[in-house]
């Protein structure tokens, strides 16, 4: 039997958010491009996400405030953070660097390159939102950080002040002023911070769809197929496809999320990547009426109107990417967000998990092989991929092309760890 062998310039593999974003910046500069997937376009993790342009969000996940945290979310079975138990043993180095990772000089090290990165994320979002036409998706009304006691509000001042240090700020109010911002809410929240500079996306799935729309327009093509071989050969890229196919390129981004472990370690890069799960409920939109997003950092979660629906949801579950969804974890914070918001109508609603891809330094990998030239990595964004995917999609366009960056990516090398 013979097998069809296609010849391609660049191959991305995956079609999330920060793969379609690459394949945009590319095609939009002649380059030709097929964006290969197994399921579609933005069907995975960048289909259910929050929807936050998190341009203000710098800090490491590993920093001290959070650490301090974890027993007390650990002990809720159904809370903010979970392990299951029999994949700890699997998850132990991870977390090993995770919490190297919070020491003062890696922390301060992350947070610098997290505050460049984010810099160029605003920008880059700006004008390819222009560019694509898309701009009447992004919602500018800021978010409402809500404490329960002045004991957790002061634990999230050195927060504050570490972000302040590189411009960005909130507004601190008190119980009086919070209603004015978010009418309807619970008398148990006593303290609240507005950050103005938060953005958010009327759908991501809906954003991602039309940014591919400007990609295709472009002349990127789509090609259904799930990969499971990537290698060198003669200064082309062979990629095999589970169903058979074999294809040759001239140039590869792995941008598989959770999964693009699996296709480096095929390269000799063996990268730390593991996924934190996390979990909503998208509810009809008239289920209340959400003025901005409203976050909850004691309780990690966050609700987020959306134009096709109030979403609530976050928290994050260190798993795998096998295991079943516990979808009780989504109903948990719904039963929350129902004695936050009184009057919210909690029926109808679409449950959903999704795998964030996550490094234990929170920062993405945006860099390559070191032995493949013509292999490029983006993925590892963690919570921040919808936010930081036209950055990354701006910086691999330039490195791909040999052009000059924007900003130095050696913090982001998948030989860093
Ligand atoms: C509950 C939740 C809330 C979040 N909220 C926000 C937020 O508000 N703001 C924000 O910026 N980020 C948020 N995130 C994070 C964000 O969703 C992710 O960082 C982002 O979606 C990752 O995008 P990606 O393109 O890297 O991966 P994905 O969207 O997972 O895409 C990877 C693609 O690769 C494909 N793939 C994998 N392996 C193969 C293979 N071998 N062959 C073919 N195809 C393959 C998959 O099918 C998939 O389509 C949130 C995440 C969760 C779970």
């Amino acid at each position: 039997m013979s097998v069809a062998v296609d010849e391609i310039d660049i191959a991305i593999i995956g079609a999330g958010i920060v793969g379609i974003a690459a394949a945009a910046y590319l095609a939009e500069v002649g380059q030709k491009v097929t964006v290969i997937d197994r399921t579609g376009i933005c069907e995975e993790t960048s289909s259910g996400n929050a929807a936050a342009f998190a341009f203000s969000d710098v800090l490491p996940l590993a920093h001290k405030g959070m650490i301090g945290n974890v027993p007390k979310w650990l002990a809720d079975p159904l809370g903010p953070l979970s392990i299951p138990p029999a994949y700890l043993p699997r998850l132990l180095p991870w977390l090993y660097r995770f919490w190297r990772a919070g020491s003062s000089a890696n922390y301060e090290a992350s947070l610098a390159a997290q505050a460049g990165l984010m810099k160029l994320a605003e920008q880059e979002w700006a004008s390819l939102m222009a560019r694509s036409g898309t701009g009447s998706m992004l919602r500018e009304d800021g978010a409402l950080e809500l404490y329960e006691s002045d004991d957790e509000f002061r634990a999230a001042l050195p927060s504050w002040e570490a972000r302040e240090r590189f411009g960005i700020s909130g507004r601190h109010l008190g119980k009086a002023e919070l209603a004015g911002y978010q009418p309807g809410l619970s008398d148990r929240f006593t303290r609240g911070t507005f950050v103005p500079g938060w953005k958010t996306v009327s759908d991501p799935q809906d954003l991602g769809k039309a940014i591919w729309r400007h990609a295709e327009g472009m002349g990127a093509r789509f090609l259904k197929g799930d990969v499971a071989l990537v290698r060198p050969v003669d200064g082309r890229v062979l990629i095999q496809l589970k169903q058979g196919r074999t294809l040759f390129a001239q140039k590869v981004l792995i941008a598989a999320g959770a999964w693009s472990h699996k296709l480096t370690r095929q390269l000799g890069d063996i990268i730390p990547l593991e996924t934190e799960r996390g979990y909503n409920t998208t509810l009809p939109v008239t289920a209340f009426e959400v003025k901005r997003q409203l976050t909850f950092p004691g309780h990690g979660f966050v609700i987020t109107p959306l134009s096709t629906g109030l979403r609530i949801g976050g928290a994050v579950e260190l798993g795998g990417l096998t295991r079943r969804p516990d979808y009780a974890r989504s109903r948990a914070m719904l039963e929350k967000a129902k004695k936050f918001l009184p009057g919210l109508d909690p029926s109808g609603g679409r449950e959903w998990m999704g795998f964030r891809p996550s490094l234990p330094d929170s920062l993405p990998v945006i860099g390559g092989s070191q032995q493949h030239p013509n292999i490029h990595y983006a993925f590892g964004h963690g919570h921040l991929g919808l936010t930081q995917s036209a950055a990354t999609g701006r910086l691999i366009r330039d490195r791909m092309l040999g052009n000059p960056l924007p900003l130095d990516i050696a913090p982001f090398s998948a030989q860093r760890f």
